[in-house]
């Protein structure tokens, strides 16, 4: 008797799948689960394992987490972006904390911060045995493929196709696994450009490869127009290189972590004009030097990036006001935004190593 699709997938994952710390026999630790999940989302897991590893040494358990100041918590996600995730993380963190206990089904999970229906799944199944499918980008993509499915990346209806189909391998393999391995074909078998399908092992079932076309499926969302922005930066030096940073506290994606003091410019404003305004604003009253410009990006946002460079020698610069911490910019104490390394790039006058020593 021939396999069948869920025996050919499982067998594909347990040769071929990379090695992950938080793929640990079932059931799995919730904790490491929730967080490798939250991490992973937008995110590739190049970046992700070192981050992950470093955060499950310094919260080592949901009670630790629940117990850390939110500046700490977002200081071990930097590097990774979308900062609101770790926030909701820590949120999630305390509810559970303060229960007293996790929540074992997929709605007690859904209730909490954060957890949407993938996260609420995959933890339930992974964690707690629950038989609810989880459904993420990389599930719905290979779905679509495999029926020829003109439905469009992210709808309702795919989804429900994509639970149809996790549900049935489910019930054939018996094993939660059979979710990680569908999860694994998207992300490096059946990717979004180039599927490399001779190395697929369902691609004799396969639909979207049947008909020549896999990559007509699924239709595309519609892409929601980015937004253009114009930053003006003051990158403030002390002598020993660390740098004038201030709490961003406007704004919900950068709120909470820590950059130079900017402003986001309107149409015909000029940078300098700007960034003088900074300057009184934090007591620096020194020359400043434009520095070459910076391109950043955040969510649907592109920002160029105009950053002023001065040298602080007065000590009470940016001491007055609250919400202020001089940090080295290549070993920052606090929680930054990505765009700090960048600037320093541009701005700072040590190198990386020189400001290790
Ligand atoms: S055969 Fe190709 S298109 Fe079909 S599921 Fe496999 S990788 Fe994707």
């Amino acid at each position: 008797m021939p396999d069948s699709s869920a025996q050919r997938l499982l067998g594909w994952f347990r040769s071929s799948a990379r090695e992950l710390p938080w793929r640990t026999p079932f059931p799995r630790d919730p904790y490491a689960v929730l967080v490798s999940e939250v991490m992973a989302q937008q995110t590739q897991l190049e970046r992700v394992v070192p981050t992950f590893q470093r955060f499950l040494e310094r919260f080592p358990s949901v009670r630790d987490l629940a117990a850390a100041e939110v500046d700490d918590v977002l200081h071990a996600f930097s590097g990774l972006g979308y900062y609101r995730r770790a926030r909701l993380l820590h949120q999630a963190a305390r509810a559970i904390a303060d229960r007293g206990a996790w929540p074992t089904t997929f709605e007690g999970l859904r209730a909490l911060p954060g957890f949407g229906s993938y996260t609420a799944a995959a933890v339930a199944a992974f964690a707690f045995g629950g038989i609810e499918p989880p459904v993420d980008g990389n599930v719905a993509r290979v779905t679509a493929r495999l029926d020829a499915l003109p439905l469009i990346l992210g709808s309702g209806p795919l989804l429900k196709e994509g639970r149809l189909l996790a549900g049935a391998l489910y019930t054939d393999a018996g094993t939660p696994e059979v979710w990680e391995a569908l999860m694994e074909l998207g992300a490096t078998v059946c990717t979004p450009s180039s599927p490399t399908c001779r190395s697929c092992p369902l691609a004799s079932g396969c639909a979207g490869l049947s008909a020549g076309t896999p990559t007509a499926f699924p239709l595309p969302r519609v892409q929601r127009a980015r937004e253009q922005q114009r930053w003006a930066v003051l990158w403030v030096e002390r002598p020993d290189g660390s740098v004038l940073l201030r709490r961003v506290d406007h704004g919900t994606l950068l709120a909470g972590l820590w950059l130079p003091p900017f402003a986001v410019l309107t149409e015909g404003a000029a940078a300098l004009d700007a960034v003088r305004d900074l300057a009184r604003e934090n007591s620096f009253d020194g020359t400043l030097t434009r520095a070459a410009e910076v391109k950043h990006s955040i969510t649907h946002r592109d920002i160029r990036v105009l950053p002023f460079v001065g040298a602080a020698r007065d000590t009470r610069v940016g001491e007055a006001r609250v919400g202020s911490s001089w940090q080295q910019p290549y070993a920052p104490g606090v929680g930054v935004s990505s765009l700090v390394a960048k600037l320093a790039r541009v701005c700072a006058r040590k190198s990386p190593a020189e400001s290790e020593e």
